[in-house]
């Protein structure tokens, strides 16, 4: 039995926000997965949250990124 019980996209989000401070359980990700497969907005939600992420690390760093930056 694979079926995977279907997610609202506020389940969706709510799993996405989760999944930024702790790990998520291998049902939630499939779900999430299944979902986002089926899902365009939150595919774009899921990438905002990726990008925002990226910039809070950034600036949390004071500059100092771990990608190839000019000093
Ligand atoms: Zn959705």
């Amino acid at each position: 039995m694979s079926d995977a019980a279907e997610l609202s996209c506020k389940e969706a989000a709510r799993l996405m926000s989760k999944r930024q401070d702790v790990a998520l359980t291998n049902d939630e990700q499939e779900n999430l997965k299944n979902h986002l497969y089926q899902c365009l907005s939150c595919r774009r939600f899921e990438q905002q949250l990726g990008f925002l992420r990226q910039l809070a690390q950034r600036y949390s760093k004071g500059g100092a990124a771990t990608e190839n930056e000019p000093t």
